[in-house]
């Protein structure tokens, strides 16, 4: 029997229980890292039924994960609609509906990646239903990368392989179908102090890094007041970079001088702060804290960090975004992928049906009251940047 080709994407509802329905988990911790190659499949399969060229774009050094990047149309510019195609891990024990399972119930699409994020995959297929490659004037791009949930390293790879994409780009992460123009980075920063252990009865017999890290922590409280009274941006919620400090352990024994001591701290710069730069200072407060109490000490990443994301209020993307929202672009306090797809060339703008509350939470759901807007604002971008002649 002969196989009839489809020649177009499966119905909407369709392409979101088979997503939600595949499990893509990425984490830090190897036990509940997957790949996310079960959920490229059936986009590569829908998206060639739509009329797009797919391409698997691989990930050096992670050959469980990939990238997918379908194109419509060819030329210069064009629009790049992208999410995320893994989720974060969950606990089916505290759901009350079935993770696995897209279940509609009250108005709610209930599953793990229904606002975070992977119906947006099938939300911009949806809205590219019936377009043709002859129409476009700039190519549309649909994107789903990897990895977002733990290292980026999706995000990195496709900066790694600096091929420009597209000018104007969406991210469809969940911003209650507001446009986000901006976010702070994120850091998480390891500050390990060694000293020499020693009987608490004599001091001369050890260093103290507990004490050390008094002084640490004093000198990262100053630079902390320094930081958020030198920088400022009045887009965000909170004006100022944060610095958090986490986790701390030290020592082992109360009669023990303590040999070595670890503090984990958060910091979230503000857009214009070098995660880099903000690194080389840290190292200097705690060499200055350190060194003069013969003290070893080290300050390291514990994850590569997230810069902060930045597009002009001006760009042409924010622009649409906020005329065909109704609403003035905002500034969130999580990370995207922007920074990396802005460091591309191309003007990224955050925008996409779920809302943050719901993400990394049991019972996630996306309204079904979303979707129509969601598509109706992606419709409108299509028409904006693909199909309309520019200049
Ligand atoms: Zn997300």
């Amino acid at each position: 029997m002969q196989q009839i080709p489809a020649t177009e994407a499966p119905p909407l509802r369709r392409m979101l229980e088979q997503l939600i329905a595949t499990p893509s988990v990425s984490s830090v911790q190897p036990a509940w890292d997957q790949s996310n190659r079960a959920v490229l499949e059936p986009l590569a399969d829908w998206l060639r039924a739509a009329g797009f060229r797919v391409e698997v774009l691989e990930i050096p050094g992670h050959p469980d994960k990939a990238n997918l990047l379908a194109t419509l149309g060819s030329g210069p510019g064009g629009l790049v609609l992208a999410g995320h195609s893994d989720t974060v891990p969950y606990d089916a024990a505290l759901w009350q509906h079935d993770p696995l399972a897209l279940t509609e119930d009250g108005g709610r699409l209930y599953g793990l990646g229904t606002s975070d994020m992977k119906s947006f995959l099938a939300l911009a297929i949806e809205a590219a239903r019936g377009l043709d490659a002859g129409q476009l004037e700039h190519p549309l791009m649909i994107l789903a990368t990897a990895d977002e949930e733990s290292a980026m390293h999706g995000a990195r790879a496709l900066v790694a392989a600096g091929r420009p994409l597209g000018r104007h780009a969406v991210i469809g992460e969940p911003t209650g179908l507001r446009p986000v123009r901006a976010h702070k980075g994120v850091m998480g920063e390891t500050i390990r102090l060694i000293g020499r252990s020693g009987h608490a009865s004599d001091p001369s017999l050890g260093n103290n890094a507990i004490e050390g890290m008094h002084a640490v922590l004093t000198a990262l409280l100053g630079w902390r007041d320094t930081l958020s009274r030198e920088h400022r941006d009045p887009a965000f919620g909170i004006a100022w970079p944060t610095l958090n400090c986490g986790h701390i352990h030290g020592g082992d024994n109360f009669n023990r001088i303590c040999g070595q001591c670890e503090l984990h701290i958060d910091i979230r710069p503000l857009p214009g702060q070098e995660p880099d730069t903000l690194r080389s200072a840290l190292r200097q407060r705690v060499a200055e804290a350190a060194e003069p109490r013969g003290l070893q000490w080290t300050v390291e990443p514990l994850f590569p960090s997230i810069p902060p994301a930045d597009t002009p209020a001006t760009a042409e993307i924010v622009r649409a975004g906020e005329a065909l929202s109704g609403h003035a672009a905002e500034a969130v306090s999580f990370g995207t992928e922007a920074p990396f797809f802005n460091a591309l060339g191309m003007e990224t703008m955050v925008l996409g049906p779920g809302d943050v509350a719901q993400a990394h939470q049991p019972d996630e759901f996306l309204a079904v009251e979303r979707i129509e807007p969601m598509l109706g604002m992606l419709r409108g971008l299509i028409q904006r940047f693909c199909l309309m002649r520019s200049e």
